[in-house]
């Protein structure tokens, strides 16, 4: 029998093999035995903590015919479910088929009765990807569901909703599986499966896995075949690009020190190695939580990932204030890399901030490095956000405007490298340069410009909504154009052309462009500024 991996294999079919949840199943699983079932249910929470699985399940205790366990995943409804051939069950990946014909489709036949089982299922996944229109068409049946109808909509980005939509729903919160809950079921696997492992190696897993049972269990299949089904925490080690532990001091030490060339290009060539910064960033995390513990402690026994020595080092350049902040600032940027940021280019921003921590030791050298232009616009704004708050366009919006893009606007608008160079004297206007300089016109249409970057961070920078706007504005003052921007990194750009080749026949519903308010007076005083130099606002 050809291997069946993991995830496919382990997959929960009934509520006892689920993990973690455990208040969730146990709603779930009252409102079924006292026959309180609502028609719209929305299941909220990050990737992987079993949400579709649930939703699967909870279809099959809808519909189960057993008279004790429920779902007995045995009945003939619950192994239709299982294996996809159960006609009342209806389901929908909005992140790729999130037009307003899919839905159409998918709910054509609701008012009919089920076919087999007691009730018509219909599982949304990724429901915040349906365009507005599809939203719409969906909100007309959950404002009146049929009698025999159920919703389940799951979601990893529930503010993304419309509220009309939310406030139909019973909604539940999933959460992280934690790293008890997750190594028992790793454990149970091994198990099953006959397989040796190391102890430490289960610790790994759960770290990389960070919350995730389907991330773990495909960590653990790659694992296993790398070590010939074995588990050894030396070859996830060396798959995983796991650094040592020198390594990770000495990158601590090298920021604390405003060698910031070296961290950053030391980051970067781990991360071709095949580093993983968000493992590297949670090993810091527990770095700093030891150097913390031991200065207040001076307690070796404490120390759990770092020894005695490691600790004295790293204590010559943070102080505990500092070690507290580096945590903040460490926590927040795995949070920003759940919300899928480049992790890298976020990374190097870690590494800037932690380099810059306010301290009271003397004054560190001043170095001039080729990431100057870099420090100057995070220090531009004095409480910078770092979260990236970022212009999100749905594909189908971007190749919308593709579609109305012209090569005579293109040649219009690429003035704006003509002129970029001399930006990049003016103190007030190097940002734009810094912004636009390694990047193209994409493409470019009456009311938008796309710019393809080289990197995915520019990319990112462009499309943070600050700077986005603000570029909005610096093209009208410098060049008269009036269009919004976007910006497109390598990766998206391939996808884009892609489906934009691919879409050659399809219709497109216009995307109607917005821009930014006109500005108020505030910016006429900057103006005036610029002009004249500071300018006094006398307040009646
Ligand atoms: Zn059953």
């Amino acid at each position: 029998m050809a291997y069946q991996v993991l995830y496919r294999k382990y997959r929960p079919q009934t509520f006892d093999e689920v993990v973690g949840q455990d208040h969730i199943v146990k709603t779930l699983l009252n409102a079924v035995h006292k026959n309180k079932i609502s028609h719209a249910y929305l299941f909220c929470g990050p990737r992987g903590t079993g949400k579709t699985s649930i939703a699967k399940i909870f279809a099959k205790a809808l519909n189960c015919i057993s008279e004790d366990k429920i779902p007995c995943g045995e009945c003939e409804n619950c192994k239709a479910i299982a294996d996809g051939s159960f006609p009342d069950l209806f389901e929908l990946d909005a992140a790729s088929n999130n037009s307003v014909d899919n839905i159409r489709d998918l709910i054509e036949g609701a008012s009919y009765q089920p076919l087999q089982g007691r009730y018509k299922i219909y599982i949304l996944d990724e429901v915040h990807m349906l365009s507005a229109s599809a939203a719409n068409a969906l909100l007309k049946t959950l404002e009146e569901p049929p009698a025999h109808v159920i919703f389940i909509l799951a979601t990893t980005d529930p503010q993304k909703l419309l509220p009309t939509i939310l406030s139909r729903c019973q909604r539940y919160n999933f959460t992280k599986v934690s790293d008890e809950d997750m190594k028992r079921r790793i454990k149970e696997i091994l198990e099953k499966e006959k397989i040796e492992y190391e102890e430490k190696a289960l610790d790994i897993i759960c770290d990389l896995a960070d919350g995730c049972v389907r991330d773990a269990l495909s960590y653990l299949d790659e694992a296993l075949a790398y070590g010939d089904y074995t588990l050894k925490t030396a070859d996830l080690i060396q798959m995983f690009g796991l650094l040592t532990k020198d390594a990770k001091v000495e990158l601590l030490i090298d920021m604390r020190s405003r060698r910031i060339d070296d961290a950053i290009t030391k980051t970067k060539a781990l991360y071709r190695e095949g580093v993983d910064i968000k493992a590297l960033t949670q090993d810091l995390i527990k770095i700093f939580k030891d150097l913390v513990i031991y200065n207040e402690t001076q307690s070796e026994r404490l120390l759990v990932t770092i020894a005695k020595e490691d600790a004295d080092k790293l204590a010559t350049v943070y102080t505990n204030e500092e070690a507290l902040t580096a945590i903040d600032i460490l926590i927040r940027a795995l949070e920003v890399y759940r919300k899928g940021q480049d992790q890298l280019s976020y990374f190097e921003i870690v590494i800037l901030k932690i380099a810059d921590l306010k301290t009271d030791k003397k004054e560190r050298p001043k170095t001039s490095s080729v990431f100057d232009e870099e420090i100057k616009l995070v220090e531009k704004k004095p409480d910078v956000k770092l979260e990236l708050d970022e212009v999100k366009m749905k594909k189908d919006d971007i190749i919308a405007v593709l579609k109305t893009a012209s090569r005579e606007q293109k040649s219009q608008d690429v003035i704006i490298y003509e002129r970029l160079r001399d930006f990049s004297f003016d103190e007030n206007k190097r940002r734009y340069f810094a912004l636009l300089k390694d990047t193209e016109i994409f493409a470019s249409s009456k009311d938008m410009i796309v710019f393809g970057a080289y990197t995915e961070s520019g990319a990112h920078q462009i499309n943070d909504i600050d700077n986005n706007k603000d570029l909005y504005y610096f093209l009208i003052d410098e060049f008269g154009i009036d269009k919004m921007v976007y910006a497109l990194g390598p990766s998206e750009k391939e996808t884009v052309i892609r489906s934009f080749r691919a879409s050659a026949d399809e219709e497109f519903i216009p995307y109607e462009v917005v821009r930014y308010p006109k500005r108020e007076n505030k910016d006429l005083v900057s103006k005036l500024e610029e002009t004249f130099g500071k300018v006094e606002v006398i307040d009646e």
